[in-house]
């Protein structure tokens, strides 16, 4: 019994000593492992810490163990910024390649469903000329949708003297009479008066003339000779048969195509409007003249506007006439002066019927 219980105490003692040595042993291999383990992560941490021993490398350059660590930093920064920069320029020839490819089948398509939206949103769209904008467009496919509204609805899109309506009030203050737009053949003024001798050239002549239309034009012309400067009507309204004379006078001397620049036909005169007048000299050298000076810089302030500017032929109908002025009153004169408009292009904006405001 005690030599068996021996036995077994021996065996149990020694399988006792046996298994703390393997664990030792074990032990002692897992810490040999753990070690370069752990070494491993301290360099890593030495590299992220490096932003502290940034200042000591610079300082130590000559140290190669961190001038290895900055080059893997670089490397890894510039690997990271590589790989996006390859990325991404290809993808960029490639979208821009299919862009330009696409641009021409692109123009064309969205245009045509975006024009309307365009042409509503700018300031003076109508929607009875929604086809015009269109047709224009197409024909002008430079032109902005501002632009294309605008010549529209000065009738741009057609050729002067077609498509033409008769004026519905042609007594208005501010009637448009022009290529497109004509007087009734019976019509006159309602408030015409004799312009006074002293205010018109000494020719022998009557000259007629809506009463505010004089009577600004005799305010403005007395603040001129205040200032030295003559201003003398030398041509106001005029009837629609004397119109007829005049424009077939011109056309049968100069033929149709020249009297059309500086002479209107029957009904389509602003003269007939008892609202135009021509001032002291039709020529072009009253430009260089101190009235006609003393005209731009006040003109406005008597409700007077240069109906025909220098280089407006293709909106007005006509070459530039220095001589030839509009009574609208200071109002309309003052913006038209100011956003350097044209009459034409003032009714289309502000006054044509059915715009937007
Ligand atoms: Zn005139």
């Amino acid at each position: 019994m005690n030599s068996l219980f021996l036995r077994r105490l021996t065996l149990i003692l020694v399988g006792v000593v046996v298994i703390l040595l393997f664990g030792i042993a074990v032990k002692a291999v897992v810490i040999k492992f753990q070690r370069p383990i752990n070494d491993e992560p301290t360099q890593i941490v030495e590299v992220e810490n490096e932003p502290d021993n940034e200042p000591e490398v610079t300082d130590n350059s000559e140290s190669p163990d961190m001038n290895e660590n900055n080059e893997v930093e670089v490397e890894v920064e510039t690997e990271i910024e590589e790989e996006p920069v390859p990325v991404v320029p290809p993808g960029n020839e490639i979208e821009t390649e299919t862009e330009n490819e696409v641009e021409p089948e692109v123009v064309v398509t969205p245009e045509i469903e975006q024009e309307p939206l365009y042409y509503e949103n700018t300031s003076f769209f109508m929607e009875s000329r929604m086809d015009r904008y269109k047709t224009y467009a197409q024909n002008n496919p430079s032109f902005s949708a501002a632009e294309v509204v605008l010549k529209v609805n000065m009738n741009l899109d057609y050729d002067f003297y077609t498509h033409i309506v008769e004026i519905e009030v042609p007594d208005d203050l501010l009637v448009l009479c022009n290529k497109f737009n004509q007087l009734p053949s019976d019509f006159t003024p309602k408030n015409l008066e004799e312009v006074p001798i002293e205010y018109h050239v000494s020719d022998g002549k009557v000259y007629d003339l809506d009463r505010d239309a004089l009577n600004a034009f005799i305010e403005m012309s007395n603040h001129a000779k205040e200032e030295g400067i003559s201003l003398k009507i030398i041509s106001a309204y005029r009837s629609n048969e004397f119109q007829a004379y005049l424009y077939n006078k011109y056309n049968t001397n100069n033929g149709e195509k020249n009297a059309d620049r500086y002479s209107a036909r029957p009904g389509h005169s602003e003269h007939e409007t008892g609202l135009a007048i021509d001032i002291n000299d039709v020529s072009q050298a009253f430009e260089d003249t101190k009235a006609f000076a003393w005209l731009q810089e006040n003109a406005h302030d008597y409700g007077y506007i240069l109906r025909y500017p220098k280089n407006m032929e293709m909106i007005t109908g006509y070459m530039y006439e220095p001589w030839h002025y509009r009574y609208v009153g200071t109002e309309t004169a003052t913006i038209i002066k100011s956003e350097k408009l044209t009459f034409d292009a003032y009714y289309a904006m502000y006054i044509l019927p059915g715009n937007n405001r």
